[in-house]
C-alpha cells in the first residue's frame, strides 16, 4: 500500500478520537470503541480501560479472524463487529461504535431511520437500518452489523447503540455523529405524528450528489 499511515501515530490516532466521542457525548460513559484498518487487520481500543489512561502502546493490533498477538491488551469485546466490516468492506479504514442517546433510543425501538430527511443518504442509501438484537461482544452481532450496513456507512444496532465507518477516523466520527444527529431529528418528528418520507427517486439522486458518481464531487 503506497500510504499507509505511520503505526504510531495511527495509535495515537484512534486514542484521540476515542476522547472526543468521549467529550462530545457521542460516547456516553466511554460506552463506546474505535478501531482504524492497519496492514492485514486493524488497531482498536482494548476492553475494561479508561481513556484518558490510554497510551499508544495500549491500542491492540487483531487480524481480520480475531487472533491477536501475545503481549497486548484484551481488545474491545465488539472486535467481531469490527472485524466483519473490515472484511466486508474494502472502503472501511475506520470504525466507530456507540451508545448515542438517540441513536439508542430509536434502536431499543427496533427503528431504522428512512428516508424522513434527505441528510440520511450521507450514509449512503435511502434509509439507516437497525440490526436485529444479539448479545454484546458475540460473532452473531458483528453478522448482523455486517448485513444492516450493506451498501451503508453506517446502522443502529437493536437494544444497543450505532457503528460507522469511513475512509479514516474523521470520516467515521463525523458519520456517527451525523447519525445521532438525524436520530434525534426523525425521533422530534415522531413525537408530532409519522413523518412523511422523500421517495426512492429522489433519495437515490441525493445518493448521487453526496457520494460523487461520475462527475459530481464536491
Ligand atoms: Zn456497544
Amino acid at each position: 500500500m503506497a500510504d499507509t499511515p505511520d503505526e504510531d501515530w495511527l495509535r495515537q490516532s484512534v486514542i484521540d478520537t476515542a476522547l472526543a466521542m468521549s467529550r462530545s457525548g457521542l460516547s456516553p460513559q466511554q460506552s463506546g470503541n474505535v478501531s482504524a484498518r492497519f496492514g492485514e487487520g486493524f488497531l482498536i481500543t482494548p476492553t475494561g480501560m479508561d481513556y484518558d489512561d490510554l497510551l499508544p502502546e495500549d491500542i491492540v493490533a487483531v487480524a481480520l479472524d480475531g487472533s491477536v498477538a501475545a503481549g497486548q491488551r484484551i481488545p474491545s469485546s465488539e472486535w467481531h463487529m469490527h472485524a466483519g466490516i473490515y472484511a466486508a468492506r474494502a472502503e472501511a479504514q475506520a470504525i466507530v461504535h456507540a451508545h448515542s442517546d438517540y441513536a439508542v433510543t430509536l434502536a431499543v425501538m427496533g427503528l431504522s431511520i428512512p428516508p424522513f430527511h434527505y441528510m440520511v443518504a450521507l450514509l449512503g442509501g435511502r434509509d439507516i437500518r437497525c440490526a436485529p438484537y444479539a448479545t454484546f461482544g458475540s460473532a452473531e452481532l458483528g453478522r448482523h452489523a455486517v448485513v444492516a450496513i450493506e451498501g451503508r456507512k453506517a446502522c443502529l444496532l437493536a437494544h444497543h447503540g450505532q457503528i460507522a465507518f469511513g475512509r479514516d477516523l474523521d470520516e467515521a466520527v463525523k458519520l456517527a455523529h451525523e447519525v445521532e444527529i438525524l436520530s434525534g431529528q426523525y425521533w422530534r418528528a415522531l413525537q408530532i405524528g409519522e413523518p412523511p418520507l422523500l421517495a426512492d427517486d429522489e433519495m437515490d439522486r441525493v445518493v448521487v450528489k453526496f457520494h460523487g458518481y461520475g462527475q459530481e464531487n464536491g
